[in-house]
């Protein structure tokens, strides 16, 4: 019996619009593109993606540009509840949560109004959790040399709430704590009592 490969080359593939992929994954999953509920969703697909991941192309230093400021303040600074919206890199799937943000300055402190920004641009990538907790407090830790950052974000998954194991009301915790946070039990658990709330488990 005669078999009829079709094998797309690299070359080929990167030639066919982003849109004609999309169509293309319609397709495969059973849709029929052409369709009238369908026939714009390619274009809206790649919007919504190139919205969703706009932090590639996102740089912390304009971000952050004119929004340090010299203080001889050296006390805790923290952001609580900043919400923040990302997708994993394991399903393509959102997962979205809270992230409370505090630093310990040592001379300069970030405009507070950068902080949810800054947590922008590495929530709108492709991310595991883990990673995207390290990255903020990372990037604060190159912004301004703190004496400490402490991050944390609560998180709920579509991957794990509506496939998989299907656990509708688990929230993933994932924290980082460096400098004075990770040295002085104290600075931590301060931090910890500033954010937590009646039945949180962290
Ligand atoms: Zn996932």
């Amino acid at each position: 019996m005669a078999t009829t490969e079709i094998t797309f080359e690299k070359s080929t593939l990167s030639d066919i619009s982003t849109q004609d992929l999309y169509r293309e994954i319609l397709t495969r999953i059973g849709e029929d593109p052409t369709r009238d509920g369908l026939v714009r969703t390619p274009e809206r697909m790649e919007k919504a993606m190139a919205f969703l991941t706009r932090g590639y192309r996102q740089d912390i230093n304009e971000v952050l540009h004119e929004a340090l400021f010299d203080v001889d303040y050296d006390e805790m600074v923290i952001v609580k509840d900043v919400e923040f919206f990302s997708m994993c890199e394991h399903h393509l799937l959102p997962f979205f949560g809270k992230a409370h943000v505090a630093y310990v300055p040592n001379g300069k402190v970030i405009g507070l109004s950068k902080i949810p920004r800054l947590v922008d641009v590495f929530a709108r990538r492709l991310q595991v959790q883990e990673r995207l907790t390290r990255q903020i407090g990372e990037a604060i830790t190159e912004a301004i040399n703190p004496q400490g950052v402490a991050i944390i974000l609560e998180a709920q998954h579509l991957c794990m709430m509506m496939r998989g194991v299907e656990k509708q009301h688990s929230l993933t915790v994932t924290s980082a704590m460096l400098g004075v946070f990770k040295t002085q039990l104290q600075t931590r658990n301060e931090f910890l009592s500033l954010v937590r709330r009646s039945g949180d488990s962290f």
